[in-house]
């Protein structure tokens, strides 16, 4: 069964029998709100998006994992951070709680609010309204975190425990607005769990062996270690676990023009067999 909240997220339940494991994808979407209101086009846009990702990950719900995905774009609102790192500057009027902006945020522009695009293109000539920021906390943000951790509280009082897989993919080079400069080529995989805080070493190891296993080169918290939705939610030592799994986007796409390459259903292949590794461990420890 698939749930969903238009322009927001889906949701879609299990078809197998029920195992402790959700993935969610939380930079696939591509439904663009008609308030966006930046200065720049579609196409501009676009290249932030983590595309298909979801559709790598469709093969969850029949290995009994529940499947998430947001609908709207990440450079509108990013789940992925923090719902306070923003920066007051870039506001119209005061917030009304404590704002504690990260380095992402005020030197790279891509906190809470994405201000500018890849390589690094701003993307408003103007500041945001107070509301229009609250419109996409409370309407967008807000929504999509409460169904991740909805899914992985109703897993955890099933079983006692929870895998939670949150999936994206990585621009194949790094941009002007990495941390390091632009240039510097990615691994095919990149799994982050914070320095090994976030989930247990056996899965996260579980998961690298495994797509090692397929001729993949995977490195682990090199260069992305994981950031809000694997922190915010995860407790290995009380069986809430969450790996963070990034994915060369040149292995299923062209960065370009935004359309899937030659080699995505071979990945998609390889991502529904890990699918299938993950659950049967999952089902194994219950
Ligand atoms: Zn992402």
């Amino acid at each position: 069964m698939v749930r969903s909240i238009p322009g927001v997220l889906t949701v879609t339940e299990p078809t197998g029998p029920n195992v402790p494991v959700i993935f969610d994808s939380p930079h696939s979407g591509a439904d663009y709100p008609d308030d966006f209101g930046s200065i720049l086009p579609l196409s501009a846009l676009r290249v932030t998006e983590d595309a298909f990702v979801d559709q790598l990950y469709a093969a969850a719900p029949e290995n009994g994992a529940v499947l998430l995905a947001a609908l709207f774009p990440r450079c509108f609102v990013d789940p992925n951070r923090s719902s306070v790192d923003l920066d007051p500057s870039s506001l119209d009027g005061p917030w009304p709680e404590p704002l504690v902006p990260s380095e992402k945020t005020l030197h790279l522009g891509s906190g809470l609010i994405w201000c500018t695009c890849y390589p690094d293109i701003p993307m408003y000539d103007r500041k945001f309204t107070v509301a229009e920021v609250r419109r996409r906390i409370d309407t967008f943000y807000k929504p999509y975190h409460a169904a991740v951790v909805g899914a992985i509280e109703a897993a955890h009082q099933q079983f006692s425990q929870a895998w939670h897989v949150n999936c994206h993919s990585m621009p194949s080079f790094s941009t002007a607005k990495s941390p390091e400069g632009p240039g510097n080529e990615r691994p095919e995989f990149v799994l982050g769990d914070r320095d090994g805080t976030t989930a247990d070493p056996e899965f996260t190891a579980l998961v690298r062996e495994t797509l090692a296993g397929f001729g993949y080169e995977v490195t682990v918290n090199d260069p992305y270690k994981g950031a809000e939705l694997v922190r915010a939610y995860s407790n290995p030592s009380a069986g809430r676990h969450s790996l963070q799994i990034e994915i060369k986007r040149a292995l299923y796409m062209n960065e370009t023009t935004i359309q899937p390459n030659a080699g995505f259903e071979a990945l998609r292949a390889n991502i529904t067999r890990l699918v299938e590794v993950i659950c049967a461990y999952a089902a194994s420890k219950t």
